[in-house]
């Protein structure tokens, strides 16, 4: 299991992202679905729409932090990399496809892995550590964080959206005045705002994330490239750097986070000609 209890500001981000799902399915169904469309089906239909993108975002967040982000396994015994560290090679001279050697981990690790200081391992195709999910976002779970990301955007599109149209029907005169109740009324205000500001937030990042797939550069390599030492990958189609996250299922497939992960194709390891 990947999550990292002992991490506190992970273990804190954790219990604020399920305080804040929390709120927003009470807020939203007993104070904003149900009293205010009561007419015809519409409070069972909110309801039941909004309950199943929770779950589905509850799903992939569980996936996503605790999934192996993509660990590169540790040898059972001890390397002698003396000779390598005393190369003049330096790493930024690599090529894509080269292994190189982390000096924390005391291991190989293939091409795209880093080291991440906060899970102490080196990681396949690392993006970033990310609290929200306590852990890596990595090679093997970053279908996962995108769809967490998607379903919570969804999920305050839905709310903002309910909450616009309750405010809309109370002016326009042919709903309930249940907005003038004054808990009702503070419920929609906190419940917008919350859905404007991890709207927005979340939104970001599932752009950046899936700019990032289709550049075919993770945040790290993103920042090594700023700096002159990562040059820029071969091209790819678009359609197989999306299939390399989210797996050669169809495309409905890909915003499941039921479905299997992808099985990646494994690089030719070092290790295998040092006997390891
Ligand atoms: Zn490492
Ligand atoms: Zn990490």
């Amino acid at each position: 299991m990947a999550l990292c209890l002992g991490n506190a500001c992970g273990v804190l981000c954790i219990i604020l992202t399920y305080s804040f799902v929390a709120f927003a399915e009470y807020a939203l169904v007993l104070h904003i679905a149900l009293p205010n469309y009561s007419s015809g089906p519409w409070a069972v239909i909110h309801t039941a729409a909004f309950n199943a993108l929770v779950l589905m975002l509850i799903i992939a967040h569980v996936r996503a932090a605790t999934a192996d982000p993509g660990f590169v396994p540790l040898p059972y015994t001890a390397i002698d990399f003396s000779d390598i560290r005393s190369s003049p090679r330096n790493q930024a001279e690599k090529s894509h496809e080269e292994w190189t050697v982390c000096n924390r981990c005391e291991a190989y690790r293939p091409p795209r892995a880093h080291h991440c200081r906060v899970c102490g391992r080196c990681v396949r195709k690392m993006d970033h550590h990310c609290p929200w999910i306590n852990n890596c976002v990595g090679e093997l779970n970053q279908r996962h964080f995108i769809q967490f990301l998607f379903y919570s955007a969804l999920c305050c599109v839905y709310s903002a959206t309910l909450v616009v149209g309750t405010w809309l029907k109370e002016h326009m005169g042919s709903g309930k005045a249940v907005i003038l109740n004054h808990k009702t009324l503070t419920f929609a205000i906190l419940l917008f705002v919350e859905s404007l500001l991890f709207g927005i937030f979340t939104f970001v990042v599932f752009y950046d994330q899936v700019a990032s797939v289709l550049e075919d550069e993770t945040a790290v390599e993103h920042a090594m490239r700023r700096r002159g030492s990562h040059p820029p990958r071969p091209h790819r189609s678009r359609r197989a750097l999306l299939q390399d996250v989210f797996g050669r299922g169809h495309v409905l497939c890909w915003l499941f986070p039921c479905h299997a992960p992808p099985i990646m194709a494994l690089n030719h390891s070092p290790l295998t000609e040092f006997g390891v």
